[in-house]
């Protein structure tokens, strides 16, 4: 196999999700497609480069803000704090929200840096808000969120609320199909 293919074959392989055997297939199809899909890809690969972290909320972006931060037409006094960019797609995904989130991206336990960040944005508000803790369920993402309300509670300006109904244990919330998840999400409750 020529080498540059092999090379593909590799990277497309270590993918998650991607068997050798789909690897084989899409490089196949690229090599095949190199006047259209391949260049479409590798103009998109090079923009890729200039996607960082939003200043506020840690989501992906090409700006320092990112497109649901700067977008007045979403409702600025909630906030859902989830675990990964997964999560905040997810609930993109519904339509059923739309406030704010705020993006963890750590694996088991928040960093200090995390956690000011996230003091920053509820105290630099006046307004009452809701804060909706939509961790992963998970043992790791429970305890996350037991953690998160540890030190949030002691704000008088705002409701904490977490998702209801219907999210089996052990889940990610990549993974729960999109009708469960709105439904989760519209009979929120308080996080007592
Ligand atoms: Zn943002």
């Amino acid at each position: 196999m020529h080498s540059t293919i092999e090379k593909l074959n590799k990277i497309f392989s270590s993918l998650p999700s991607l068997g050798p055997r789909s690897a084989r297939r899409i490089c196949l199809t690229l090599v095949k497609n190199q006047e259209t899909l391949t260049k479409e890809l590798i103009k998109t690969l090079v923009a890729l480069s200039s996607i960082k972290e939003c200043d506020l909320c840690n989501n992906f972006s090409e700006k320092k803000i990112c497109d649901i931060c700067s977008d007045l037409s979403r409702d600025h006094d909630q906030i859902c704090i989830v675990e990964d960019i997964l999560s905040l797609w997810a609930i993109e995904r519904t339509g059923q929200y739309n406030g704010l989130f705020y993006v963890l991206n750590e694996e088991t336990s928040l960093s200090n840096s995390t956690q000011e960040k996230l003091i920053k944005s509820i105290e630099n508000k006046e307004s009452h808000m809701e804060i909706i803790i939509a961790m992963n369920s998970t043992i790791e993402g429970q305890a996350l969120a037991t953690y998160i309300k540890s030190i949030l509670r002691s704000f008088e300006n705002i409701t904490l609320t977490t998702l209801a109904l219907g999210i089996p244990m052990g889940s990610q919330m990549d993974y729960i199909d999109q009708g469960t998840l709105t439904i989760a999400f519209k009979t929120r409750k308080e996080f007592s």
